[in-house]
């Protein structure tokens, strides 16, 4: 089974890598691609716990904004970690996501509620990606809501009055660069349409003009429906399919290899990036 989207306490995952490496190798995953938001440290640890016949495709989940303000996930597989532009632009991202959560928590606390900066810092692992799943965390820890997903869907979805952006490249900008860095770009559950305002089906044309190799489409959240319409869009584009758990430990529903990318694909994908870069023990 190979299963190309997932998370680790590098971000919002709560299995640390060594543990979510050890996992694939219980569950016999053919490959396993981690994919913490706009990081890449967690491939050391990863890397280190590696054994057995486990293939890794390192990568990270790149949040990106539209011009028209859609928020967009780009998954990055395969690309050369000593990239500077690449680190630098990760960086850039991690570090604007400080200033947007006190954002957040400021609405929150003018409606009263009794949540802090430093709640946060608590319920997050030394140096994660500091994403709205912590905030989930502190809320559940300051018994406000029962868990991740009741946080979400009362208070932290994209539509909530809570929301605010972060700053993040375009999908043009972060594919183009996923490209010179080496590696691969898939989109990751574009019409998972319950999160927000998505792209449109005729966005497709300049993401694959900018480099766009592949399409996340077996995702649990995207409906059947919305997966027939891009598996049309990827056949017309010559875009590659893939399908992915996007598995965050206890932090989600989402079961590791729960949706998964047929070796075919898997192998069209991975020719497409500019070196052979996916890890064998
Ligand atoms: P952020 O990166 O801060 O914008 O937060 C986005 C993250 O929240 C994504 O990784 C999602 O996986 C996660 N997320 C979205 N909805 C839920 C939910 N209902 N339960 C747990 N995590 C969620
Ligand atoms: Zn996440
Ligand atoms: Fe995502
Ligand atoms: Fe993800």
């Amino acid at each position: 089974m190979i299963d190309l989207h997932t998370h680790t306490t590098c971000s919002d995952g709560t299995d640390r890598p060594r543990d979510l490496v050890n996992k694939a190798i219980v569950q016999g995953l053919e490959v396993l691609g981690i994919s913490d938001h706009d990081t890449t440290s967690g491939w050391e640890e990863a890397t280190q716990t590696l054994r057995g016949s486990l293939k890794l495709a390192l990568g990270a989940e790149i949040s990106c904004l539209t011009t028209d303000g859609v928020s967009v996930h780009m998954l990055g597989m395969l690309f050369d970690p000593n990239h500077e532009e690449m680190q630098q632009v990760l960086e850039e991202t991690r570090d604007g996501r400080l200033p947007r959560m006190r954002k957040i928590i400021e609405k929150m606390r003018a409606e009263g509620m009794d949540i802090s900066i430093e709640d946060v810092e608590k319920a997050m692992p030394v140096g994660a990606t500091m994403g709205r799943p912590h905030l989930a965390d502190a809320l559940v820890a300051k018994k406000i809501v029962k868990s991740r997903d009741e946080a979400f869907i009362d208070l932290l979805h994209n539509d909530s009055r809570f929301y605010v952006s972060h700053a993040a490249p375009t999908p043009v900008e972060a594919i183009a660069l996923i490209r010179r860095a080496g590696g691969v770009a898939v989109i990751a559950h574009p019409f998972a349409s319950h999160r927000g305002q998505i792209l449109k089906p005729d966005d497709f044309a300049d993401l694959v003009a900018a480099g766009l190799n592949g399409i996340e489409v077996d995702h649990r959240d995207q409906n059947p429906d919305e997966r027939a319409m891009l598996r049309v869009i990827a056949q017309e584009l010559d875009l590659v399919v893939t399908g992915s758990s996007d598995y965050h430990g206890t932090g989600k529903m989402n079961l590791l290899a729960e949706n998964h990318t047929s070796r075919e694909q898997w192998q069209k994908l991975e020719s497409q990036a500019d070196a052979r870069r996916v890890v064998n023990a």
